[in-house]
Parts: C-alpha cells; structure tokens; sequence
C-alpha cells in the first residue's frame, strides 16, 4: 500500500484560472465547446494600395514616425508605411511600452479597420505586434471572454481543451441524413474546424452560425436539452403518486366536493375553465405524478381551477398546498379560497415569512395533524420547518416568478417515501410554442384560451407626460361613478430608496390634485400607497381597504404586478411605461378590465425621453396598444428580449441556449426532438454520455 500522499497546499488560482471558472470553463470539455463569437484574420498581409474605405484588414510596414501630440486629447500617431503607400495609426490611450513597440524603424503588423480620412488613411486603436515569425493558417478565433482574461490565454486553454477532451461521437450510428447539414460532419470535425477554420471559409457563415459545422453544434445543443427533458418525463413516469379520485359519493351522502364547490361558486366555468379542469382530474387519477403547467392570460380564471384540483385533492383525504410568489398574492388566494371552501368544510392554513411565532406554530401543528387539508403560502412553504401529514398535490402560482432552486426545494420536500406529489404550476405568462417544445418539453401544457363572459376589453391609449392634467381629469370622473384607479409607478432598480421617493411623491401630488374632486362614494377621496419597502402588516393593510372599497386610488410601485383582483377597478394609469418590460405592462394592465365597467389603461411616457425613447421600448408600447391577447404579447416579447430574458430564473444555471437560436433554427429542434426519442429508445448509454458532456452536472436545472 503507498503511504498516503503528503498533503500539498492548494495551489492559489491565477487570475485568468478564476476567470476561467466564473466562465464554467472547468473540464477539457467545457473549454472544447467555448466558441468564438467571430474570427479575425491574420493569415493574410494586404498591401494598403488595395484597402478600401471600410475594410477590415492585416498591414505591414515599418514605422516612419512616432509622436505624441497634445492636439485636443493627448495621442500617440504612428505612421506606417508599406512600400505600395502609408498609413496612420492613431491611439487615444497607450502605455510607454506600446509607444516603445511602435519607434521609428520597426517593422510591425497592424489589424484593423482602414478609415480613409481628411489626413489619409487611419487606423483607430488597431491591434499590432512586431512583424516576426509566420503569418497563422487559419482564422483567429475571438472568443466570449470576461475582464482579466486575454484572449491569448483564452485561446491557448482553448486549444488545450481541445486536444485532451473526449470527442467521441454520441449521436447514434443511425441514418443521420434527416438532421439537416451538420450530419456529414463529426463532432471533432466540427470542433477543429470552428476553432481553427481554413481562411478559404466564407466567413460570414460562421457569423450567422448557418455553416454546417456550426449546424452540427446547435443539434448537440439542441439534442441535449431535449434528452435531459424526455429522459426527465420518462423518469417521472416511474414514479408513483398518490391517486386522487373523487368518489362519487361521500360518506356522508353528501356530493363529492368539487361538485359542491362547482354549485356554490357565483358562476359557471368558461368551456375552457372545464377543459383544462378535466385534464388536471385525469391526470391527479393516475398513480404517476402530474407534472403540468396551467397557462393562461391574465384574469382568465386560474384561481378557480386550482381550486377545484384542491378540492378532488382534499376530497381524496390529502393535502393540498399552493404557493405564489408574494405576500400579497398568497394573500388574496387564501381569502378566496377561504371563501370558497371553507363554508364546504374545508380547514385551511396558512405560511408567511411575516407570520408572527405563535401563529406560525399553531399553523404548523395543523399542518403536521392534518387537521388543515389546505395550505395557502409564500415560499415559507418549502422551509424545513414545514411538515405535512400527507401532501398530495403542490401548486405554484406564477411559476417563473420562482427561482430553480425554490422549485427543486419543493419537489424534494415533498418527497414522500416512495411517492411524490402532483405538481400543477400556473402562469399567466403564456409560452409561446417553440419555447414550450424546448425548455418545457418536459411539461404538460394546459391553456385557457378564452376569458369569462362580460368582460370588455380595456382600452389601452399612450399619453405624453406633459398631459398628465388630463389623466388627473379623467381619474376623478372614474372616482365620481365610484370606481377605483391604480397608478403604477416604475421600480427604480439602481436605489429603493430612490423608488420610495419617487412613490411617495406621486402620491403626494395625486392627493392634493384630488382634492377638488368630486366626492368618491360620497366622501372625499383618499389616496393609498404601496411600495415595496413597507412592513408587510402596512401592506396588507392598505391593499385590504383597497380591496374594500374605502380606497379611491391605489399609488404603487410593481408590488401589486400579479395577481390582484379588484374587480371594482376601472382605470390604470403606468408612469414611465417606457421603463417596464413587455409582459409586466401587460400584467399589469390585467388588474384591469375585471368587473363589467369600461376599463382602460394609460401609458404615460415621459417627453424628455420621447425623442430618445429606445426602439425597443417603442416596440413594446406599440404592442401594448395595438394586442390586448397575451399570447400575441408573449411572441412579441420573445421577438423583442430573446428566450433568455423571456425565461428569467428556469434559465440560471448552463440551460440556457448558447448556440441554438430558437427563432431561427426550429427545423433543428425538431430533429434534436425526433432523435432524442430514438435514442432513449435505443441507446441509452449514449443518452448519459451525451447529456453528461454537453450539461455536466448542471442538468437537474432543467428538470425543475
Ligand atoms: P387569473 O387567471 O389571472 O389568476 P383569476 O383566477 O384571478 O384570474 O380570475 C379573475 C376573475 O374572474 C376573478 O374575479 C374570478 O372570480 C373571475 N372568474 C373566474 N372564472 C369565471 C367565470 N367562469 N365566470 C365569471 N367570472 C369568473
Ligand atoms: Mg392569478
């Protein structure tokens, strides 16, 4: 036996090793599949007389002067000349070595882009170094880097990776020709040749990634999110789950309780509402765990669905427990949950991080006994603490608003011996399709596609800043018929402190502009704030007189984004709409529109920026007056923001797409698809290989 080996002190990471690590550039492998974002080109020397205007190129010459000159800002010009003509290289910032490299006499090579100028040729900051050794053979790649990495060190790990990761193939020695371009190329052909392409490629095919090589990339891509995804269904298929079926007839005599709360609600189900219900009771009859998302826009009744998959849950003799995002939300869930089930009979309980101790501890023991069959709740639900009796089914209310690692906890916690719960998420953000065949492949997607009757469409109109006497006009003759009004002003990222401010004043403003107004109810208005930084208690307390009515106006800032269902509600008015996303606007004008009153929604803009409003946050105004349907809004969103935004916390972790483009390369989802199925079919080892090298330990995020 060898004597242990004596413990050497870890060496310290150099800079560009830690850079390498923040990049997850860890194993051969990850460096292999570190592409370059473009390529330059140092195989060839151009001769300046045959440059033009624009051209990005590689000169060599001998420098014929070097000056600093003062004109202005300080500068160091440099004139190279290359027997056929000559050329100015001009640096605003440069260090004594540079200047050194760059004397009179030296022959060097420069890259850049020529400018013809007033003075003649020019080039600005360009990359040189002395003209010695060899001209390269293949195209320089530039690679995605971060500070303290040089692209010189990046390259040589690059390299290394390469040569010592292990490329063998993973995709099945099957008839590949149906996979598009990339089949005729192997993934080592690939590698090599995007980090080394031969100067005779167009390079304008590597940019736009539309090369073959590059095809073959994606598909790996591709192929790998889909594995990790149907592998992840598959799995779940082999778990059990407790199976939740209403008996048709209660001990009692009495109707089974979602029949009972169907008769007690003061409405029947949109056709939709039905639909999505009768797939929700299939799958909570089967023995394997549900595992289904619940889209649908805003307002178009998910809250009554979600009751009533409690209901068949509780009826079944189990736990139900639903979670969403904010306080606020949990909330208004609980009271209308409450108010729905409780006069059935149903015990509900209730988690917040805001709970006082004693109440907690009372809610935890009803909890543990089972005596509450119902739980309503922030993530306080998925803290250790927290033990259910026998949870059944888990919903989580506005999914994406949830971090992976808050989804995992729950899945986990919920694992109870060899069952695991049933899991429903909603969101009123619908995905559009090519997002739900790739990041949610692993998901059941039901949809309300339609809103209960009666509701009218709220107008949405753009406003300049500068009109804003006219929207104060116009939320006292909403206050004057009794209805209510938010004005929603925008979270200032940088500073809450800045954001309460901010709120604070308007709010001032508002008051004393209502002033005059005519009597809201009959009494002078009153004007209420929220925001973020208040006490919770402060929160609920003025979102509960809202609620009731005694509130004419409601100043927020987005707290109130989700969920908040005041039907009395008639107008929206959204400061500085240029600053919200896509999506958030239209959630937020879905607090809108809910009772049978007119509704509208004002996007006020402020004029300084009109001239410089950006143009995306033209487009997102645009949609926003031009669509109220929020799958229209959810497809521009991911034209205007990308998948990556679009998806926000699924994606932390390596899940998001790096090469694969979903708005352009949908061909190759499908085949990643159609091959991802036939190699869980037939090649299961090749399964584990592949999604081991392109997620390495990261895919469990994309399960979440
Ligand atoms: P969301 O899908 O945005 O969560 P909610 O569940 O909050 O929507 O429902 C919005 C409003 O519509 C609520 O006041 C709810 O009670 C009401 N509602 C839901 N379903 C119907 C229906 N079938 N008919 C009439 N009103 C309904
Ligand atoms: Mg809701």
């Amino acid at each position: 036996m060898n004597p242990p080996a004596a413990k050497l002190p870890t060496p310290a990471l150099t800079g560009p090793q830690k850079a390498l690590r923040k990049l997850g550039l860890l194993r051969p492998i990850d460096l292999a599949l570190h592409l370059p974002l473009r390529y330059e080109d140092e195989t060839r020397i151009v001769k300046l007389c045959d440059v033009r205007d624009g051209d990005l190129a590689q000169i060599e010459g001998v420098v014929t002067a070097c000056e600093v000159r003062p004109m202005g800002r300080r500068q160091l010009l440099v004139t190279l000349d290359d027997g056929s003509d000559t050329c100015t290289l001009r640096f605003f910032s440069f260090y004594p070595s540079q200047q050194q490299a760059l004397a009179v006499g030296k022959r060097i090579r420069a890259r850049g882009e020529i400018r013809g100028g007033f003075l003649g040729r020019q080039m600005l900051h360009p990359a040189f170094k002395a003209a010695d050794g060899e001209l390269a053979v293949a195209l320089t790649p530039v690679y995605p880097s971060v500070a303290g990495l040089p692209q010189a060190y990046l390259r040589r790990a690059v390299q290394g990776g390469l040569a010592r990761a292990d490329l063998t193939e993973t995709l099945p020695p099957h008839n590949l020709e149906s996979i598009g371009p990339g089949s005729r190329w192997s993934l080592r052909e690939a590698l090599f040749f995007l980090h080394n392409p031969t100067p005779d490629v167009k390079l304008a095919t590597l940019e736009d990634h539309s090369h073959p090589a590059w095809q073959r990339l994606k598909l790996e891509e591709l192929l790998a999110q889909q594995l990790s995804q149907l592998q992840a269904k598959r799995e779940r298929a082999g778990l059990r789950a407790p199976e939740l079926k209403t008996v048709h007839q209660s001990a009692d005599g009495g109707l089974p309780l979602p029949q009972q709360l169907l008769s007690a609600l003061p409405f029947v189900l949109t056709p939709a509402q039905r639909r999505v219900s009768e797939e929700i009771k299939r799958d909570l009859a089967r023995s394997v765990p549900m595992h289904r998302l619940l889209q649908g826009d805003v307002g178009s009744g998910k809250t009554v669905v979600a009751a009533l998959a409690g209901a068949i849950c509780v009826d079944a003799g189990r736990q139900c427990a639903l979670m969403a995002p904010t306080e606020i939300l949990a909330q208004q869930h609980f009271s209308k949950l409450i108010g729905w089930l409780e006069p059935l009979g149903v015990k509900t309980a209730w988690l917040t991080g805001s709970q006082k101790a004693k109440e907690r501890r009372q809610m935890l023991a009803l909890i543990a006994s089972g005596e509450a069959s119902l739980v309503v709740g922030t993530h306080a639900i998925i803290q250790d603490k927290v033990v259910f009796k026998n949870l059944a089914l888990a919903i989580i209310d506005e999914q994406h608003r949830f971090g992976v690692a808050q989804r995992l906890a729950l899945r986990s916690k919920l694992d109870e011996g060899d069952q695991e719960p049933h899991l429903l998420m909603m969101t009123a953000t619908p995905i559009p399709r090519t997002l739900a065949m790739s990041y949610y492949a692993d998901l059941d997607v039901s949809t309300l596609d339609e809103l209960p009757p009666g509701r009218t469409p709220v107008v949405t109109k753009l406003v300049s800043d500068t009109r804003r006497d006219e929207v104060i006009a116009r939320i006292s003759a909403q206050l004057a018929q009794g209805r209510q009004v938010y004005w929603v002003c925008p979270l200032i990222e940088e500073s809450e402190a800045l954001d309460l401010v901010n709120a604070t004043e308007t709010h001032a403003q508002l008051s004393a502009a209502l002033q005059g107004a005519p009597a809201y109810r009959g009494a002078p208005v009153r004007v209420g704030l929220l925001h973020s930084r208040m006490p919770v208690a402060e929160k609920k307390a003025v979102m509960a007189m809202f609620t009731g009515g005694q509130l004419g106006v409601l100043v927020s800032t987005t707290v109130i984004e989700v969920g908040v269902d005041v039907p009395n509600a008639s107008l929206m008015v959204i400061e500085h709409a240029e600053r919200f996303g896509l999506s958030q606007l239209h959630q937020l004008r879905g607090r809108v529109g809910r009772g049978a009153a007119a509704s509208a929604c004002v996007l006020l803009y402020s004029t300084g920026d009109a001239s410089r409003l950006g143009e995306t946050a033209r487009e997102r105004l645009k949609a926003m007056v031009e669509t109220d349907d929020g799958f229209e809004i959810a497809r521009r969103d991911l034209e205007i923001r990308g998948p990556g935004e679009f998806l926000g916390a699924r994606q932390s972790g390596a899940a998001l797409l790096r090469f694969a483009d979903l708005a352009t390369d949908t061909a190759l989802l499908a085949s990643a698809r159609r091959l991802a199925s036939l190699m869980l079919d037939q090649y299961p080892a090749l399964v584990d290989q592949h999604i081991a090298r392109w997620l390495g330990g990261k895919a469990d995020y994309l399960k979440a």
